[in-house]
C-alpha cells in the first residue's frame, strides 16, 4: 500500500458526545477504486465514523486525509465525498432528473452540462426510462437507485453509504448487492459502506473492518476476517462459530498445542500470542466431519438435527457436556445420526483457530 492510492487516510480519530466515547482512535486507510465496508454491531461507532468522513460531525482528535489532504477542518460541502442515507431523501413533488439535477445545479454546474450528466447517471443506474417518474411511482429498489444516481452525479472522490440496503425486502437486497458492487467497479471510486449485516459485508466488500465499542478490531478481506479472526468478537460476530475452551499447552511460531475437551492433543494456528494455560477455540461448524466414535477428534452425543434444506445442523454435546454445533451440507448421500447416538467428529484443515479474549 503506497500513500499515492489511498483515498481516505484516517488517523486517530477520537470522537465525544459528552461522557460517551464513540472512537477511541480509530486508524485506517480506504484505497482508491476500493470496496470497503465499516460492518459492527448497532452502537459500534461506524455511523459516526462514516459522518466524520462526510463532515457531518467534527472529530475530538486525530486527523482524516482525502488522496494526501487534509479535510478535518473541512466543512461538508466543500468535501469531494457524497453521501446516500438510509432513507433515500429524495423530493417526492419532483421527477427523477430534476432530484438528481438539483444539487448540481445548486453546487454551480450550467444547465446544459448538468442535463448531459444527468442523462449519464441515469443510464448508468439503468434508469433512463424513469427519467420523468416521481419517487412514489417507483419501487423502492428503483428509488435506491435514484439516490445513488443522485449521489454519484457530481462526480463525489468517494461514495458513503449509509445503511442504503436496510429499507429493501431480502430478495431485492440481495439483487442489489451485485448492482451496487458492479456501479463501483464501473465509476471507478472508492465506496464506504456502513452495515450491520455481516452477509453483506461479506458478499460485497474487497476489505472490511470490524467495529466494536468504538474500535477498530481487524481489517481484512472477507476471506481474512471469516478464515483468520483475531479474536473472540470478530469470529462470533462474522459467521457463525463454535467458542469452546481449551487448554493451552504451547504456542510456537503462530501454532498452538492444545487439548481438546475429551483429553486428545491437537494442533492449530493462533491468532496472537496466548499464553499457555486456558485458551479459547473457534470451531466453524461446517469444516467438522462425521466419523465412527473414537475415531475422530472428539468423541460427542447427538442432541438433534435441524432440516434446513441446503444444510443440515446437528447439536451436539462433548465429553465435557459441552454444546457445539456442526453443519452438514445436505445431499442424496448425507447420513444424519439419530438423537442419541454416540459418534466422532474431526476437524477438518483450517477448522479450528486459537483465539484471543
Ligand atoms: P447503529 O447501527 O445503531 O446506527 P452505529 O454503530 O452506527 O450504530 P453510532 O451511531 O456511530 O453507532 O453510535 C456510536 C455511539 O455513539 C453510541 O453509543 C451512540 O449512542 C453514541 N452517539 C451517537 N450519536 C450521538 C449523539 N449525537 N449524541 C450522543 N451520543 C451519540
Amino acid at each position: 500500500m503506497t500513500s499515492k492510492n489511498i483515498a481516505v487516510q484516517i488517523d486517530n480519530v477520537v470522537k465525544r458526545y459528552g461522557s460517551v466515547t464513540a472512537l477511541h482512535g480509530v486508524s485506517l486507510d480506504i484505497l482508491e477504486n476500493e470496496f470497503f465496508t465499516l460492518l459492527g454491531p448497532s452502537g459500534c461507532g461506524k455511523t459516526t465514523l462514516l459522518r466524520s468522513i462526510a463532515g457531518f460531525e467534527d472529530v475530538t482528535a486525530g486527523t482524516i486525509q482525502l488522496k494526501g489532504k487534509d479535510i478535518t477542518g473541512q466543512p461538508p460541502h466543500q468535501r469531494p465525498v457524497n453521501t446516500v442515507f438510509q432513507q433515500y431523501a429524495l423530493f417526492p413533488h419532483m421527477t427523477v432528473t430534476d432530484n438528481v439535477m438539483f444539487g448540481l445545479l445548486r453546487s454551480g454546474w450550467n444547465k446544459p452540462e448538468a442535463v448531459r450528466r444527468v442523462h449519464e447517471v441515469l443510464e448508468l443506474v439503468q434508469l433512463s426510462d424513469f427519467a420523468e417518474r416521481k419517487p412514489g411511482q417507483m419501487s423502492g429498489g428503483q428509488q435506491q437507485r435514484v439516490a445513488l444516481a443522485r449521489a454519484l452525479a457530481p462526480r463525489p472522490e468517494v461514495l458513503l453509504l449509509d445503511e442504503p440496503l436496510s429499507a429493501l425486502d431480502l430478495k431485492l437486497r440481495q439483487a442489489v448487492r451485485v448492482e451496487l458492487k458492479a456501479l463501483q467497479r464501473e465509476t471507478g471510486i472508492a465506496f464506504i459502506f456502513v452495515t450491520h449485516d455481516q452477509e453483506e459485508a461479506l458478499t460485497m466488500s474487497d476489505r472490511i473492518a470490524v467495529m466494536s465499542s468504538g474500535r477498530v478490531q481487524q481489517i481484512g478481506t472477507p476471506r481474512e476476517i471469516y478464515e483468520s479472526p483475531v479474536n473472540r468478537f470478530v469470529a462470533d460476530f462474522i459467521g457463525e462459530t463454535n467458542l469452546l475452551d481449551v487448554d493451552v499447552q504451547s504456542v510456537t511460531d503462530g501454532m498452538a498445542q492444545i487439548v481438546l475437551p475429551g483429553g486428545s492433543a491437537f494442533s492449530c494456528p493462533a491468532a496472537a500470542v496466548v499464553d499457555p494455560g486456558k485458551g479459547h477455540l473457534s470451531v466453524r461448524p461446517e469444516r467438522i466431519t462425521l466419523c465412527e466414535a473414537g475415531a475422530g477428534n472428539f468423541n460427542a452425543t447427538v442432541l438433534g438435527q435441524v432440516y434446513l434444506g441446503t444444510d443440515i445442523h446437528l447439536q451436539v454435546s462433548l465429553a465435557d457436556e459441552e454444546k457445539i454445533d456442526v453443519r452438514l451440507q445436505n445431499s442424496e448421500a448425507t447420513v444424519v445420526p439419530e438423537t442419541g447416538s454416540h459418534i466422532g467428529l474431526q476437524l477438518e484443515a483450517g477448522a479450528a483457530r486459537l483465539l484471543a479474549d
